[in-house]
């Protein structure tokens, strides 16, 4: 069991550069959250990704894919997964639920989290994702899953739908049910199920660990959520994400206008320009620089984007 434990921050940023660094976090997600969602679905062949259904039902694979799994090994094996069976992924699911032993030969391709494989083989939690999303076509039989979701008056509503199924909810927790909702649902993203109707602030922010380090490091938040005493371990510093995202969406609420564009952008800040363990942290200058595949997308200098705001409180970690 975790110990919790609430931390101030270090320095707080002033509102001033709050909104400078909102503002900023936006820009980067709005430039980088349709190409990482075109990434995902551009290996697909052009009718599953002009076909609403097809697509929503792969994403869901995708997100199921997600949890507990390193997410760009996630979205590989989500690939590779319909490259096996084609379109019987989507309407003939008990058929592949039979020869599922078929995808034995991708659990090397699908990365899990060092807790989850220290109980259950790679391949075994690779089964348990598969066959709860086979599972769950089952069980829609002939119901179209994005004129369902397409129905939901409301991202709340759809949200309850999803999760008001016990294979679903047992499945994609709360994170990845944000963020699929965002995928299939944001006015922006190209997909949109819901022709409009769900309106993008209410969208709510799926919060990894990256993204509550750049909140924490540049100052945007006063407390931190953590995990051990300070010198307990050598993980106290570590976020405990799930816990700090009502702050974390309460300051983006305020100066933000589109939170899964500032989630999508702090998440790219966190793993691209601010690593863990500080190697290479780019606040002045980056190293990285002359090979990274971000910087001419969000206009980068050569430096962090967020250096002449950011607090710098550098001692807490995504993970
Ligand atoms: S790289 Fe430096 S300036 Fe950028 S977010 Fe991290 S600590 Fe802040
Ligand atoms: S060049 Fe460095 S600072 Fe700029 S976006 Fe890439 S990783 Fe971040």
């Amino acid at each position: 069991m975790i110990d919790l434990v609430k931390s101030p921050v270090g320095k707080e940023a002033s509102t001033s550069d709050k909104a400078h660094i909102i503002k900023i976090l936006e820009n980067v997600g709005r430039a980088l959250q349709p190409l990482e969602l075109a990434q995902i679905i551009n290996s697909l062949p052009k009718d599953v990704v002009l076909d609403k259904e097809k697509l929503t039902r792969f994403l869901l694979l995708t997100a199921f894919l997600d949890q507990q799994a390193e997410s760009p090994s996630a979205r590989r094996t989500a690939i590779k997964i319909y490259n096996v069976f084609g379109d019987y992924l989507f309407f003939e699911p008990q058929q592949c639920l039979m020869q599922i032993n078929k995808l034995a030969a991708l659990k090397d391709e699908y990365k899990i989290s060092p807790a989850i494989g220290r109980v259950l083989p790679r391949f075994g939690w690779f089964v348990l994702r598969v066959g709860g999303f086979l599972t769950y076509e089952m069980m829609l039989d002939k119901t179209s899953l994005s004129e369902k979701l397409g129905q939901c008056k409301s991202l709340g509503e759809a949200t309850a739908f999803l999760q008001s199924n016990p294979v679903v909810e047992s499945i994609l927790r709360e994170k990845a049910t944000r963020m699929y909702v965002s995928w299939i649902g944001h006015p922006d993203l190209g997909i949109d199920v819901s022709n409009g109707k769900w309106n993008k602030s209410f969208f709510e922010m799926p919060v990894d660990g990256h993204v509550g380090k750049i909140f924490s490091r540049a100052g945007l938040v006063s407390e931190v959520i953590h995990e051990e005493k300070e010198g307990s371990g050598s993980r106290w510093n570590v976020i405990v994400a799930s816990k700090m995202r009502p702050s974390i969406q309460e300051a983006t609420n305020q100066h933000g206008e589109d939170c899964i564009m500032v989630d999508h952008g702090a998440f790219q800040i966190g793993i691209n320009c601010c690593p863990d363990n500080l190697e290479g942290i780019a606040c002045d200058s980056c190293p990285r620089a002359s090979f990274c595949q971000i910087k001419a997308k969000i206009g980068c200098k050569g430096y962090c984007m967020l250096r002449d705001y950011c607090k710098r409180n550098v001692t807490w970690r995504a993970y």
